[in-house]
């Protein structure tokens, strides 16, 4: 197997900035699993959060968004459900769309300024991230507006 561009690791640190938290109308994907795990972490239950924060988009459910396009848990440019965001967040930014070579990679990291910064992620750590991803997500690109704007439509799919 040939040798892949970032065999030797690649760093990346979010800022927190929330800029791709906001932006033109996206999704944000959930499972099941996920909208339990973020319930419980706002002591509310599963009703309460599908009524409040989601809406079903065809055969899946996309956390809601307000009027000037910020998603529901965007709160003085910070995520309140940072630690129970959803997969298509936690892993990002080792989706295959960005580590399909270096010009995608840098291309990304012109939409999203925790690229390229601190924490380091050896070649192993990159490909669990990017297998999680995948087996996470199952996102397929179903809608054009997932264009590189904010992460939710931009930083695109995984
Ligand atoms: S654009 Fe990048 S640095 Fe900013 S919040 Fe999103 S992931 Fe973090
Ligand atoms: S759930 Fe995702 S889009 Fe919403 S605020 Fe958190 S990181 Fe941003």
């Amino acid at each position: 197997m040939s040798r892949k561009w970032y065999a030797d690791g690649l760093h990346f640190s979010c800022q927190q900035c929330g800029k791709c938290c906001t932006g033109e109308p996206g999704y944000v994907w959930v499972t099941k699993e996920e909208l339990r795990e973020i319930a419980e972490f706002l002591k509310i239950s599963e009703k309460q959060l599908r009524a409040k924060y989601t809406h079903r988009a065809g055969w899946r459910i996309s956390l809601t968004e307000s009027a000037n396009g910020d998603c529901a848990f965007l709160a003085d440019e910070k995520c309140t459900i940072y630690p129970v965001r959803p997969a298509q967040y936690r892993n990002w930014p080792f989706w295959n769309l960005n580590l399909e070579n270096q010009s995608a990679w840098n291309r990304a990291a012109q939409r999203c300024c925790g690229i390229n910064k601190g924490e380091f992620y050896s070649f192993e750590k990159i490909e669990e991230e990017r297998r999680l991803t995948t087996k996470n997500t199952k996102v397929k690109k179903r809608n054009p507006r997932w264009a590189p704007q904010s992460r939710r439509n931009a930083i695109g799919d995984p």
